[in-house]
């Protein structure tokens, strides 16, 4: 009896232990940070948590990598996990180069399939590169320290799309004190959608969906989010991005916005 009490004791002791530990250690992995990267027409988007890396998309070349590299620590060659939103030229070259550069642990790609020359270059990289593949589902979501990441769409396994852009994979990240919706390239009809499936949905921050595109970016899906901030990735470009109808929304309900073509690197602690 005396002993098995004496056993309760140790396994208290060691269970108290563990999580305090626990504790420190979470604390010691710090806030996470989001950086949306300079990289002209397109979108990469860096998020940092302690010792951990997440790339959500690439951008048109490889000028993400300089930026990656400097905000890697120092001999840390391995980026977790990379998220590709969908597989059009301005969000997957320049993941090419971080492949070759990066040891990759893991990418989750869209299970839409779409044909073009560039994706299949893309899927024998990744298949030669040793990352593990995944395909996204909204019931998988991932923790990194204290960075939360949640899949929220695509949810239907339809193969064929209409506009692989609406197909993008839309997140929600975040860490203790902000939280920030990333919305790839999808337009209005993704927001809806967002809006009938996740009715509560909110964001303190909003990566602007396909660039400030005018197709994007409803004044009743900006109003129901909640937003303090929005940014826009966008470089030089000939399809009007970012929309001045978009910007002007925006403006109307009071977020603050940046520009990676006017501010460079943006970077947010959450
Ligand atoms: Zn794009």
């Amino acid at each position: 009896m005396r002993q098995r009490l004496i056993w309760s004791c140790v396994l208290l002791l060691l269970l108290a232990n563990f999580y305090t530990w626990r504790g420190v250690a979470a604390r010691a992995a710090g806030q996470p940070t989001i950086h949306f990267l300079n990289v002209g027409q397109g979108d990469a988007i860096l998020i940092t948590s302690g010792d951990r890396q997440v790339l959500v998309d690439g951008g048109p070349d490889n000028s993400a990598l300089s930026e990656i590299g400097r905000i890697m620590p120092t001999g840390d060659r391995t980026i977790d996990l990379v998220i590709l939103t969908h597989p059009h030229a301005d969000h997957v070259t320049g993941l090419f180069s971080v492949l070759e550069r990066y040891r990759v642990n893991e990418i989750l790609a869209t299970f839409v399939e779409y044909d073009s020359s560039l994706n299949r270059e893309w899927l024998k990289a990744v298949s030669q590169s040793g990352a593990r593949l995944n395909y996204v589902d909204p019931a998988d979501d991932y923790r990194f320290n204290n960075l939360y990441i949640d899949t929220l769409l695509p949810l239907t396994s339809s193969a064929q799309s209409a506009d692989i852009n609406d197909d993008s994979i839309i997140l929600r990240v975040g860490g203790d004190r902000s939280s920030v919706l990333l919305m790839g390239d999808a337009g209005f009809a993704v927001e809806d959608s967002l809006l009938n499936i996740y009715p509560g949905i909110s964001a303190d921050i909003l990566k602007v969906g396909h660039h400030g595109s005018r197709y994007g970016s409803s004044l009743n899906f900006l109003q129901r989010l909640n937003l303090a901030s929005a940014v826009i990735s966008v470089g030089p470009n000939s399809y009007g991005h970012p929309a001045p109808d978009t910007i002007d929304r925006l403006n109307q309900v009071g977020a603050k916005l940046y520009r990676t073509d006017q501010s460079n690197t943006v970077q947010f602690n959450l």
